[in-house]
């Protein structure tokens, strides 16, 4: 496929005439960035522009989001379209078309049984609205007593109050401590010891499963509601899931009535090559949350996708007429999300993008494992087209060695995304070899220069 050079954006204000002091960033060290900071001006195919007009090559799909490519023509179009046919339309007890559309768009690439689908207009929102799905199912079968949702150790299902608590990254959950009641964690896959260096899926970890075992002896099946996991984590460092894992959980669950959620917010819409990694594993979840690539990150936009037989459960327990989930957010199914949702699911298809990504991720795995030997590197790990490259930490300093390599990257022409001493590369699928080349051998240099 040939790529559109990127573009100059005509907003080229520089940093410098900016005020700077009245945007609260989220998850960034604001007096740090605020002194230095790094700014994104435009965007084409693969790479972003700065204002002062520098190509950076994007090896993070903006936020594992932009899985087409950056402003690509169709998903431009569209939502311009719809911006100026209808801004806004309410989607309680009023529809309009586009948003049935985009739900039978994203039903087309399901597994099988699974195309009922609720709008969000994030992850976090998708993982709060799957809580409250689950509760409202056992509930409806007359079991209100399976409440408790278990999650596991260094997984990321946002920022809400549902999705805090279930997830376990330990900053995140320290201001917020014990606020829901109702959540229990398994541990982490993570086994650098047995597993560093793995090509693809490590082969040993599936026994962490059974820790779900011990879960439903000390709280009882009865109390449980689900279980969430990201089939493979990537906001805490890319932590992928051992062989025979998945399907282990799932079948701990199935015996035990527990459903099971998988948090694809990163894995939905091709990232391994797959429609989703419920396909790449070949293990059925009950429900899946998605959100980012889902429209390619052109207007927030989150769902919930949702077995038909949960689904049917929940509106089969209120008589016609009544509202069968009490649930749902102002911009659930808003029109221009929608436009975009049906232009991306297009793109997709006509241009084989999951395939293509298929295609290519075993030349991603060679480039990233060349790192093996590279300054600071501990670990180098990849499934589809994500890679994560561990770093040694420096001494009394956690997380610094790694920040400092990503300013590099950025400065030389690069972005890539760091989470602690971990390098997550999530590129866009329509990345070429040469993209692929440039972005390792950046790394490489980058990492050179950092002590
Ligand atoms: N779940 C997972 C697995 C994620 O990776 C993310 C974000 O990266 C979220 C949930 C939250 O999504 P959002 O930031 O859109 O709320």
């Amino acid at each position: 496929m040939k790529l559109e050079n990127p573009t100059t954006h005509p907003y080229s204000v520089s940093a410098d005439a900016l005020a700077l002091e009245h945007f609260w960033m989220p998850f960034t060290a604001n007096r740090q960035f605020k002194q230095a900071p790094r700014l994104l001006a435009g965007a084409k195919d693969m790479h972003y522009t700065t204002p002062e007009g520098r190509s950076i090559l994007d090896g993070t799909a903006g936020l594992w989001c932009v899985n087409a490519g950056h402003c690509r023509a169709p998903i431009v179009e569209a939502v311009q379209r719809q911006a100026a046919t209808m801004d806004f339309a309410p989607t309680f007890q009023m529809g309009h078309p586009l948003v049935f559309e985009a739900a039978t768009a994203v039903a087309q690439v399901t597994p099988e049984g699974m195309d009922r689908v609720f709008f969000t207009n994030s992850g976090s929102e998708s993982v709060d609205t799957a809580m409250k799905i689950a509760l409202a199912y056992h509930r409806a079968r007359g079991e209100p007593s399976r409440r408790l949702i278990i999650g596991r150790e260094r997984g990321y299902h946002g920022v809400n109050f549902g999705g805090t608590a279930v997830g376990g990254i330990p900053g995140n959950r320290k201001t917020f401590p014990q606020l829901m009641a109702i959540v229990d964690h398994l541990r982490s896959t993570h086994d650098p010891a047995r597993n560093a260096f793995s090509r693809g899926m490590p082969a040993h970890g599936a026994e962490f499963a059974d820790e779900l075992e011990r879960l439903v002896t000390l709280h009882d099946a009865s109390n449980i509601a689900a279980v969430i996991v990201e089939p493979v984590a990537g906001s805490t460092g890319v932590l992928l899931p051992p062989q025979g894992y998945l399907e282990r959980l799932r079948e701990i669950c199935t015996k035990h009535g527990i459903l099971l959620i998988f948090d694809e917010v990163i894995t939905g819409f091709g990232r391994l090559g797959t429609p989703f990694a419920a396909d790449f594993f070949k293990v059925r979840p009950d429900m899946m949350t998605v959100a980012k690539a889902i429209n390619n990150a052109a207007i927030p936009m989150g769902a919930v996708i949702v077995d038909n037989r949960i689904h049917d459960a929940v509106i089969e327990a209120t008589p016609v007429g009544g509202i069968e989930f009490m649930h749902g957010y102002t911009y659930s199914g808003h029109p221009m999300a929608a436009a975009a949702v049906v232009a991306t699911q297009k793109l997709y298809r006509d241009e084989q993008t999951f395939a293509r990504a298929a295609a290519i991720a075993p030349y991603f795995e060679d480039a990233v494992h060349s790192l093996r030997d590279a300054r600071h590197v501990i670990d180098v790990r990849n499934l589809g087209l994500v890679a994560g490259i561990e770093l040694e930490a420096r001494a009394g300093a956690p997380g610094k060695r790694a920040y400092e390599a990503f300013v590099k990257c950025f400065e030389m022409g690069v972005l890539v995304r760091t989470t602690g001493d971990i390098f997550a590369l999530s590129p866009p699928l329509i990345i070429e070899k040469s993209h692929i080349d440039q972005l390792v051998s950046m790394l490489r240099d980058a990492l050179n220069t950092v002590e």
